[in-house]
């Protein structure tokens, strides 16, 4: 099954704002998608349902081959925990825990043993080999940032949404940290659905999608510079 399936959802808010019209999208496995678009074209409803953390008002979603709607809020929060991965532009770091804390953190919380050597190559992998005892706060916001993306990707899920993931970066470090996203989640097979309105930051997915007006407006295959999208 591919990772992520969207099939013909549209949301409208208790506000009567339309923001996703009957939008189909499917994401194959090890596959970077992006979704691009200005404020306001529906590209952080379009994520979150498909993630599971809001419900279409129609249309199904469906990720690592698992039909959302269809399950109760215990097990949609358990697909939430071990078969996706999540990034946003808010990082939300434990203050009082360790780096190595916070990065395995959704194991803890799925009641899964971390494996130290795991955690240890992962680290190395987000250039935080030797920051694993450090407070989030002693780190850099490139750093914390790192350490962010080895927590959504620490429980090897099939997919990462990620919400304007350099968000809270310079813009000059947006372009290296989505390139440290690609990296890891191809060594790891993983799917991405990234949404941004940085052409900059969508530029390394294999496949943009142009959003505009709550709909899928235009698909670029490979896009080889922002300049392109
Ligand atoms: P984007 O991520 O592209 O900026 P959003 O998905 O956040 O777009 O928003 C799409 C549309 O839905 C906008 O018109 C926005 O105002 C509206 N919207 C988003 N979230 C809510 C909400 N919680 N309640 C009501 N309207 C919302
Ligand atoms: P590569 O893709 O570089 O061959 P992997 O991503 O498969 O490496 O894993 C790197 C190391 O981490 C391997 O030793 C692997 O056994 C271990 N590993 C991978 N995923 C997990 C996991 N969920 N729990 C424990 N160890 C893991």
């Amino acid at each position: 099954s591919p990772a992520v399936v969207v099939d013909r959802v549209s949301k409208i808010y208790p506000t009567g704002a339309r923001a996703l019209d009957d939008v189909s999208v499917t994401v194959a496995r090890g596959t970077f998608v992006a979704v691009l678009g200005p404020p306001g074209a529906g590209k952080s409803t379009l994520v979150h349902c498909a993630a599971g953390l809001d419900a279409p008002t129609s249309g199904s979603t469906r990720v690592d081959g698992v039909e959302i709607g269809a399950l109760s809020e215990i097990r949609r929060a358990e697909l939430r925990r071990l078969r996706v991965g999540f990034l946003f532009a808010a990082h939300n770091l434990m203050p009082a825990m360790s780096v190595a804390d916070n990065i395995t953190l959704p194991l803890r919380l799925a009641g899964t043993a971390p494996d130290h050597d795991w955690v240890r190559a992962l680290a190395e992998r987000v250039g935080l080999a030797g920051r694993l005892a450090h407070r989030p706060v002693e780190l850099s916001g490139v750093e914390q940032w790192r350490v962010a993306l080895a927590r959504a990707v620490v429980a090897r899920p099939a997919v990462v949404f990620a919400d304007e993931p350099t968000g809270a970066l310079h813009p000059r470090e947006a372009g290296a940290a989505v390139g440290l996203l690609r990296e890891v989640v191809d060594g790891l097979g993983q799917a991405v659905v990234l949404a941004t309105r940085d052409a900059a930051v969508a530029a390394p997915a294999d496949r943009v999608l142009l959003m505009a007006g709550g709909r899928v407006a235009d698909t670029v295959e490979a896009p080889t510079t922002a300049a392109e999208l």
